[in-house]
């Protein structure tokens, strides 16, 4: 059964238990990761998860908390042999700045570097990102401060839903993005420009009639964690907790 196993769940600061947001889905055929901040190779064999599986990788946005792994993720993966291509999917916005990262690195330079083949993803609703047998992922533009997708992945056998709001302020994208899902997996920093305060992430699981709420992408430093979960409670009956690192939700 393909499960979705969480890498980091801070917001763009970590600290010593949160690394920042980004999780991988693991398929028998595909896995896919979904951002790549810091050095996921870290957060993966930590997770025991081979990276060799990784045979695609979703960028939501590029914001350094979410892309900044790409280089070290390429280059590492290269220097422990990958031959297997790697899809990168995202808007245009995001992969014409990640091949221009990729180009101050001169990767173009690097001898026997495996196949990446970029898809450039349409900024519309509920555009399907990739299918296997498994699982499907869609993706929606959400309402950040640069183009940015949330992601919709259903699993093809059970028909389980998780969705993942991505870096938001409340918008009806997500809603319709997550409607009916299983598992929300909501962006809670704090109410503020491109973002969402727990309560209101609490109100959209509400409006989408999410069967449960994972508060993830919050503060980690000097917060009350569990005033984080309490201020989502007040407005979603269904059940709220933490994404914390490692966790893992079945499809
Ligand atoms: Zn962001």
């Amino acid at each position: 059964m393909p499960k979705l196993i969480i890498l980091g769940s801070s917001n763009a600061v970590p600290d010593e238990q949160h690394e920042n947001t980004h999780m991988v889905v693991i398929g028998k055929q595909r896995s896919v990761l979904i951002d790549c901040p810091g050095n996921p190779l870290r957060q993966l064999s930590y997770a025991g998860v081979d990276h060799q599986q990784i045979t695609d990788l979703i960028l939501t946005h590029f914001h350094p908390d979410h892309v900044s792994g790409v280089g070290l993720f390429l280059m590492d993966t290269w220097l422990l042999g990958r031959k297997d291509p790697l899809e990168i999917y995202g808007l245009s916005y995001t992969i014409e700045r990640t091949e221009k990262l990729m180009g101050f690195y001169d990767w173009e330079t690097w001898p026997d570097f495996f196949q990446v083949n970029f898809h450039r993803l349409p900024e519309e609703e509920m555009v399907l990102v990739l299918e296997n047998e498994e699982f499907r992922i869609y993706a929606s533009p959400v309402r950040h401060i640069i183009p940015t997708i949330g992601l919709r992945i259903e699993s093809t056998r059970s028909g389980k839903v998780i969705a993942y709001s991505c870096d938001t302020e409340p918008c009806p994208q997500v809603e319709r993005l997550a409607s009916g899902a299983d598992v929300l997996i909501h962006e809670a920093t704090g109410a503020s420009y491109g973002h969402t305060s727990p309560a209101q992430a609490g109100e959209i699981a509400n409006r989408c009639q999410a069967r449960s709420l994972y508060l993830i992408h919050y503060p980690t430093r000097g917060v009350d964690a569990d005033q984080l979960v309490r201020e989502a409670q007040d407005n979603f009956p269904g059940p709220v907790s933490l994404a914390k690192d490692f966790l893992e939700l079945e499809l």
